[in-house]
């Protein structure tokens, strides 16, 4: 069982570290995953930034052509600068693209778009530069019309004079027009009055026409070389385009292509994420299941566990209940014979025996004394293991009970030769609220260990009051001067059957319950029990428990004298279904001068008992099909068992029922079996002694309750009116009652009837004056009574006696 407690948690902490390890695997796989599918993502917004950036540039490069083509087309400047922004543009877009791009092969391309441009930039310029040289021709043409203009005139001349735009002709060609003009200058006078020949001039303009002429062949003939380079350049151009848009569109396929595999990577990414998880999923499903079956199975099996565990607790729980079953009903049936043992053996005590004899029935004796003690402490044992013994709350006197208690185990050992001490603090004079009936069951035994261990010295009982964590505890130590016990033994010998050497049985007796007994009772009332012993010194016992004090009187425990002969004569009736327990109790109470009869059964006794006079009842309990319980009840129920309040004992074997228990169902007294003649004859006593001395209490309480019933002065005073002369009439009174009450019981003792009437007649007239209500009824019963009734009136005799003393007493304290 053991083995599966220890299981079930460790299976339950392997699923929980699969699972987890499952997880974090997932996990790790599924971060992956993502990572590369973020990745992928990324990669993928990269390409379609490279391919908008490619786009763009081409429709750059569109625009750049467009531009190229008007600066060619036309001598303006605003085309030529366009293109060239148009090219800067495309420069920036290249550059931003090669932040895009980590391919070397498609940088490289990217430097041979760039280069291209180059070319093309130059290319266009120089293509303008062409056409820029075409309109020197044109200009060329208007300086010899201008110059055949200017014929007639021949003044001073200058550039502006020729070309309307100076700034836009060619190095060369400007040069020869400076020329032209400077010669022209020097020839033409500076005034008016400088006459030169017409002739001179003319053939100068001539010249210079010639010239112009010359320079515009030329120029035509340099005209053709440009075109012809024209055409190399816009050959040149077309290429340079086409390059640059296959590169291009090249570029832009391959993006488009890298974009598309990236697409697809993403989507083969999130095909295999979807997988791991699906497999991660159908794994964890079927690691949950295979784990929850195993759990599950030993949940199953933790349960079939406990209710096996319950089954067996309740079958101990039989068992225990049946042990004490048992023990209690061995004892019973063990105190029957062994209180015919120790009655029989006390009559035989009494009897005239030889030393011998008298030897054998003292070993009889002891020997049916351990019985006895063994019976009582297996019964007190197996209670208590079973919780059934309830500690008492009742007010009693310490020091008193610890006294009584160690003289009367002083009183076995008397022939020891040992010292008693008893110290008591003397802060405990008070009453103090316990269980005196345990306390001096422990108190007992360690006074009985200390005497039985001990051969010579002392024996010391210390009473101290402690103070201790807000309450106060009564300590009482045993010391001994004995044998002492040896440091590893003083734990076990609280153990049950368990004594401190194997010889001590045999040496000292005792069966090892003693202070098991104890140590659990001491717990019981709150307390505990402790040992402080040396081998061979001597061992302190003491026995601690909460002091509760008490401002109620201490509940005197009754000792009974049974020495004093009872003042009447008395009638018993005695049940018991064990014929020689029967015998023994009617020879016990016929010696003590108490008239018997004895039945076998609570049955057989109702049918008799109307027929019998009786004082008190002793009956067994445990009765077959009668029990002792039902008699009582019975014979209280019904007038015809003449039953009058006649008190009576309960004898019991059994230990399970306390004495509340026998009180409360009517008994006056209990005593447990075994019990020695002496015992039986004490609870006799005890009952009688109350019906024969009313006790204070009572007297006071019927005072109270019933003072107008009990009498009344009022009709005695009116005759006597001095309180002198009323004392002196009571007391006359009293006595006079004493001596008829004693002529009574002559006459009731000798069946002398008549009398009894007269003097129930004679002591009314007294009485009826004094309006004793309890005790007229009585004498008027006496005075009347019946033949047939004479067995009454012994018991009738009992009640008068009583209610007079009550009534006397009432009377005594209202006159003091
Ligand atoms: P027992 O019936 O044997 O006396 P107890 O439980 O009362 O059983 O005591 C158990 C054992 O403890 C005894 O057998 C004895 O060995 C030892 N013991 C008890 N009291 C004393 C004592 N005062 N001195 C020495 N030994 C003692």
């Amino acid at each position: 069982m053991e083995k599966s407690k220890s299981r079930i948690p460790l299976k339950v902490f392997l699923s929980y570290l699969a699972l987890a390890t499952l997880v974090i695997i997932v996990g790790w796989l599924v971060s992956n995953e993502i990572n590369s599918f973020t990745q992928a993502q990324k990669d993928e917004t990269i390409e379609k930034n490279k391919i908008l950036k490619i786009g763009k540039l081409l429709t750059l490069m569109y625009e750049s052509e467009s531009f190229a083509r008007s600066a060619i087309q036309s001598n303006y400047k605003e085309p030529y600068l366009n293109f060239l922004r148009k090219n800067d543009s495309i420069s920036i877009q290249i550059d931003s693209i090669k932040l895009l791009i980590d391919e070397p092969h498609q940088s490289q391309l990217l430097d041979s778009v760039n280069n291209l441009l180059q070319q093309k930039i130059k290319n266009i310029n120089e293509l303008r530069q062409l056409r820029l040289n075409d309109t020197s021709e044109k200009t060329i043409e208007v300086a010899i019309q201008k110059l055949s203009s200017i014929e007639d005139q021949l003044g001073r001349l200058s550039l502006k004079d020729f070309v309307e735009d100076p700034e836009n002709l060619d190095e060369n060609t400007k040069k020869m027009l400076l020329e032209y003009i400077d010669i022209n200058n020097r020839y033409i006078p500076r005034d008016s009055s400088n006459s030169v020949d017409q002739q001179t001039l003319d053939s100068i303009v001539i010249a210079s026409r010639e010239m112009l002429q010359n320079v515009k062949e030329e120029a035509t003939t340099q005209k053709l070389s440009l075109a012809l380079k024209e055409r190399q350049l816009l050959k040149n151009d077309l290429t340079t385009s086409q390059q640059l848009r296959q590169i291009l569109t090249a570029f832009e396929n391959e993006f488009v292509t890298n974009a598309r595999v990236i697409n697809a990577e993403r989507e083969r990414v999130l095909q295999r994420s979807i997988r791991v998880i699906t497999i991660a999923a159908i794994i964890g499903a079927i690691l949950v299941l295979v784990f929850s079956i195993v759990i599950l199975r030993d949940s199953w099996r933790s349960q079939q566990y406990k209710r096996e565990i319950e089954k067996s607790n309740e079958h101990n729980k039989l068992l225990l209940k049946s042990r004490e079953q048992l023990i209690s009903m061995v004892s019973h049936d063990l105190r029957t014979p062994l209180s015919t043992i120790l009655g029989y053996t006390e009559l035989l005590k009494e009897a005239n025996l030889n030393e011998k004899e008298a030897h054998y029935t003292d070993r009889i004796k002891s020997a049916s004394g351990y019985v006895t003690q063994l019976v009582d402490d297996l019964l007190d044992f197996s209670k208590l293991e079973a919780g059934k013994i309830k500690a008492e709350r009742i007010a009693f006197n310490l020091k008193t009970l610890i006294t009584e208690t160690a003289e009367s185990v002083q009183a076995i050992y008397s022939q020891k030769n040992i010292a008693l001490q008893i110290d008591v603090d003397p802060q405990i004079q008070n009453t103090i609220i316990g269980d005196p009936f345990r306390v001096k069951q422990i108190v007992s035994n360690l006074v009985g260990n200390a005497y039985k261990f001990t051969q010579e010295g002392s024996i010391t009982i210390k009473i101290r009051l402690k103070n201790s964590q807000n309450q106060q505890l009564v300590n009482i130590a045993v010391i001994d001067t004995g044998i002492g016990i040896k440091k590893e033994k003083q734990q076990i010998i609280f153990e049950e059957f368990t004594q401190a050497e194997s010889d001590t049985e045999k040496k000292y007796g005792g069966s090892g319950l003693g202070l098991t007994i104890s140590k659990k009772l001491a717990n019981l009332l709150g307390g505990n029990l402790f040992l402080e012993s040396k081998e061979g010194k001597g061992s302190t016992f003491s026995f601690v428990f909460p002091a509760e004090f008490s401002t109620q009187k201490a509940v005197k425990t009754e000792t009974p004298k049974t020495n004093t002969p009872l003042q009447e004569s008395y009638t018993a009736i005695i049940i018991d279904d064990d014929e020689t327990l029967l015998k023994l109790n009617q020879e016990i109470l016929e010696n003590n001068n108490i008239k018997t009869h004895v039945f076998s059964s609570g049955k057989k006794a109702l049918e008799e008992i109307q027929n019998i006079d009786y004082d008190f009842i002793i009956t067994d309990i445990q009765l077959p099909s009668f029990n002792g319980f039902f008699f009582a009840e019975t014979l209280r129920s019904d007038e015809q068992y003449n039953y009058k309040n006649q008190p009576i004992i309960a004898v019991t074997g059994r230990k399970d029922l306390n004495k509340k228990s026998y009180i409360d169902a009517g008994f006056a007294e209990f005593l447990y079996k075994p019990y020695t003649p002496q015992a039986l004859l004490e609870k006799i006593h005890l009952i009688l002694n109350r019906e024969e001395t009313t006790p204070e209490t009572e007297i006071e309480e019927t005072e109270t309750m019933q003072k107008d019933a009990l009498f009344n002065l009022k009709s005695l005073s009116s005759f006597i009116s001095d309180k002198e002369g009323l004392l002196h009439i009571i007391e006359v009174f009293k006595e006079n009652t004493q001596k008829d009450l004693s002529d009574l019981k002559k006459h009731i003792t000798d069946e002398n009837l008549e009398e009894v009437r007269k003097l129930g007649h004679k002591m009314q007239t007294m009485f009826k004056q004094i309006d004793a209500q309890t005790v007229v009824p009585i004498l008027n019963f006496l005075e009347h009574f019946k033949d047939s009734e004479k067995k009454q009136l012994s018991r009738n005799y009992k009640a008068l006696k009583k209610n007079i003393k009550l009534t006397f007493s009432a009377i005594d304290k209202h006159l003091k």
